[in-house]
């Protein structure tokens, strides 16, 4: 038997629906719990990083703004204290020349004595000055005073070079062309002419009158030393005596010596320094802000190939305001600008940069601060917190596959569970008959609905099944009576009921086929006499023993049946008179030949009549016991015809001599 199942358009099935419901109740709370507390966290993480960002930006912003006064003010107070001490060698030689001074110029001898070590560098003792005159220098008793009252300044010198390491070199240059260094250079006439005019120098000129009316202190700008010390820079005064300027003195300072400390100390977060002038130019810078901005300073110099002379400053590319990159545009903006700190990316890097004027010289100090650096921890905790979070995910994106599949296999259980025992109670409703293998009880589900339905229907099939039992025995039954009604129960012919019903219809289609109709009348002769002689069992005997020969000798179409009595009745349909009274006379005489014991002999008496649509059953009947009548009249033991119709006599009177 085929599964039953009837389906519309939109309908699901049952397990469908139970699946997708369950899976959807199961999964939708808790995957929305979890993208909550999924979002939460990097919500949470991510909001704690930008506080921490904050705080650390903050935090580094103040530092390196510190760090970057500190140092400036650390720049400022050297050259502060430089400054100052020039300015009292401007009032210690003011002094001087006020004093008066001994005059050795009468005595040659006592002059070389106090300073011939002066005029011959050869001679010049450790710890004093040396002394270079120009050829142009006239040798006169003034200048011999001159260079004898300069030797006082020799332990003022020597004390500020020997103690204070950013002072290189001290010296008083006078503006009639004697100079007076400390400490002695050796190489002097590699670098000035014989003839050398140091008014013509710029650490002279620029503390001049023109240069510098205020005869304050002055700082040049920084050359790369053609001495050989490296890039360097010198602070001015000018001396002046009754408002005549009788020359400059200079304090020369190496930059490498002077920003050693700020070069040399590992700033926090491997911050990188750079000190710019007033102009932009790059006086110094550390490794770290060399790497940063890509340069290299230029403070070991190749001297010996490449000789420089005094005036020698900073190739353009150290001055990064003359750049036209990005980097020269950031710089520019801010060391134009008020602002004191500023964020930019130098080569792809992001900077914190703040800036501090050193306001001795105005120059400007720049400190970059690595932003990676700053937010270093908390970017390496971000990262572990993304991580986290990720692998948090992953795992949770594991852990629901597996739920999923779970639920899943539970959600196919459950739906089976459910199904299973509907579809079997569809089944069964289907099922038409017991023997369907889908009939029958079935395990409980421990569903009570589904329980419940399921018994119920086993009540509703067993009741179908009784039901069948019943109407098939009903109609055994039924058949049986109808089959009782119909026959005679002594001869099990026909009865009188029946063949009223065949001659209605047999007489109806002959009617209507236009079809001979011819029915038989038989009565047994005599009977009575058996009857009487024998008795009524025999007579019975006799009545079944020839309704028996009768019924083996009739044609299937044809119809006995007990009429009544000893009375009997052949109905043949389509049968012409002709070929009736054959079949007649043949049943007569087999009937006359047939042993009835004890009965020695039995005839019998036939009346047919024959008809071809015209006349109703009931005369067809009485023509038929008509004919009867007139054979027993005729002498009993044979068949006599009703002439019905004009044709059919004529048909008959061809046929009557057969009779008999
Ligand atoms: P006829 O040749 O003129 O037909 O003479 P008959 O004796 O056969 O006619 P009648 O009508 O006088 O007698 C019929 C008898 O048949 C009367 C009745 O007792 C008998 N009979 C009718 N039905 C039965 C039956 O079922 N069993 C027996 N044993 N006899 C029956
Ligand atoms: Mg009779
Ligand atoms: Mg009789």
């Amino acid at each position: 038997m085929n599964e039953v199942s009837i389906r519309r358009p939109q309908a699901r099935d049952l397990g469908s629906v139970v699946r997708f419901s369950f899976l959807k109740t199961a999964l939708i709370p808790i995957l929305t719990v979890q993208l909550v507390l999924l979002c939460l966290y990097f919500f949470s993480a991510g909001y704690i990083t930008e506080k921490n960002m904050s705080l650390l930006h903050d935090n580094a912003l103040q530092t390196v703004s510190e760090i970057t006064k500190t140092e400036a003010q650390i720049f400022d107070d050297q050259l502060r204290e430089i400054s100052r001490n020039n300015l009292s060698l401007q009032a210690e030689h003011e002094a001087m020349f006020r004093r008066p001074a001994p005059d050795y110029s009468y005595d040659e001898k006592l002059f070389m004595e106090k300073v011939g070590y002066d005029l011959n560098q050869n001679l010049n003792p450790a710890g004093f000055s040396s002394l270079y005159l120009s050829s142009k220098t006239k040798m006169n008793p003034r200048m011999r005073r001159k260079i004898t009252k300069t030797t006082e300044m020799d332990n003022r010198f020597r004390t500020l070079v020997d103690n204070n390491p950013n002072i290189v070199t001290a010296y008083f240059n006078s503006w009639d062309n004697m100079a007076r260094i400390y400490p002695a250079m050796e190489n002097f006439y590699d670098q000035f002419p014989y003839d050398f005019d140091l008014t013509r120098f710029n650490f002279y000129y620029l503390a001049d009158q023109i240069n510098n009316p205020k005869r304050s202190s002055i700082w040049t700008r920084v050359y790369l030393d053609p001495a050989g010390k490296g890039w360097m820079l010198s602070n001015l005064v000018p001396i002046y005596q009754n408002n005549f300027l009788e020359g400059v003195t200079g304090l020369d300072v190496t930059l490498g010596t002077f920003s050693k400390h700020i070069l040399s100390s590992n700033l926090q977060w491997n911050s990188g320094a750079i000190v710019m002038d007033g102009q932009g130019n790059i006086l110094t810078m550390s490794r770290a802000a060399e790497s940063y901005l890509g340069l290299t300073d230029v403070s070991d110099y190749n001297y010996k190939d490449n000789p420089v002379d005094r005036t020698l400053t900073k190739p353009t590319r150290f001055n990064l305001l003359k750049q036209n990159t990005l980097t020269g545009m950031y710089f520019s903006e801010f060391f134009n600008g008020n602002e004191k700190s500023l964020e930019f990316t130098l080569n792809g890097e992001e900077f914190l940069v703040t800036k501090q004027e050193i306001s001795e010289t105005g120059w400007q100090l720049f400190i970059l601060a690595p932003l990676k650096n700053v937010y270093g921890p908390i970017l390496l905790e971000k990262e572990k917190l993304t991580q986290l979070g990720l692998i948090f995910l992953a795992l949770a994106a594991l852990f629901y596959l597996a739920y999923f599949v779970y639920l899943s296999r539970a959600s196919k259980m459950l739906a089976k569970r459910i199904t299973k025992p509907i579809s079997q109670v569809t089944k069964m409703i289907m099922a038409r008959n017991a023997d369907d293998k889908t009939f029958g009880a079935h395990d409980p589900v421990n569903i009570t609905e589904l329980d419940n339905l399921l018994s119920m229907n086993l009540k509703i099939q067993n009741s179908k099944l009784l039901y069948q039992k019943i109407s098939g025995e009903m109609k055994v039954k039924n058949d049986q009576l109808k089959r009782l009604a119909i026959t005679d129960q002594l001869t099990q012919l026909y009865n009188r009921l029946k063949l009223d019903e065949v001659l209605g219809y047999e007489s109806a289609r002959s009617q209507r086929d236009k079809t001979p109709l011819t029915v038989a009348i038989i009565d047994i002769d005599k009977f009575k006499l058996v009857n009487d002689t024998f008795g009524h069992q025999v007579g019975d005997k006799v009545l079944i023993g020839v309704a028996d020969v009768m019924l083996k000798n009739s044609r299937s179409t044809d119809i006995l049946g007990r009429w009544g009595g000893e009375e009997f009745m052949l109905i043949l349909p389509n049968t012409s008179l002709k070929h009736a009274l054959l079949q007649t006379n043949k049943l007569r005489e087999l009937i006359e030949k047939s042993n009835f014991s004890p009965v020695k002999q039995v005839t019998i008496s036939m009346g047919v009549a024959c008809c071809e649509g015209f006349v109703c059953q009931q005369q067809l009947i009485e023509l038929a016991d008509n004919a009867l009548y007139e054979a027993k009249e005729n002498g009993r033991n044979r068949v006599e015809f009703a002439p019905t119709s004009q044709g059919l006599v004529e048909k008959a009177d061809e046929s009557t001599e057969v009779a008999y």
